[in-house]
């Protein structure tokens, strides 16, 4: 009998990676359109802020890639828009120079 449920950590587990990607500029990261294909720069992304937050569109195909809705004492992210956010690895060096022999 497979037992998946001995193997994970909770979500807290990941509070460091993830302050490594959301603590950054995200508008230099490249992201995929979800409805196209498109990789681009998120900052050539068309920014509309018309409303308390922004959506942000595709520049190719113009459908929502990413939205950002401030509502009361939460802010709300909807990343359904991209298949996927690349980042460059900034910790890449740090790792290979602490698994290096001494
Ligand atoms: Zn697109």
């Amino acid at each position: 009998m497979s037992s998946y449920t001995d193997d994970y950590l909770d979500g807290n587990a990941a509070a460091g990676e993830l302050s490594n990607i959301f603590s950054r500029d995200i508008t230099a990261a490249n992201v995929e359109c979800a409805h196209c294909g498109t990789t681009e720069h998120f900052a050539e992304a068309h920014l509309y802020t018309q409303c308390p937050g922004f959506v942000a569109r595709c520049p190719a195909c113009q459908q929502v890639i990413f939205r950002l809705v401030h509502a009361r004492d939460r802010m709300l992210l909807d990343m359904s828009g991209m298949t996927y956010l690349s980042v460059d690895n900034l910790d890449h060096g740090r790792r290979l120079e602490s698994s290096e022999p001494t």
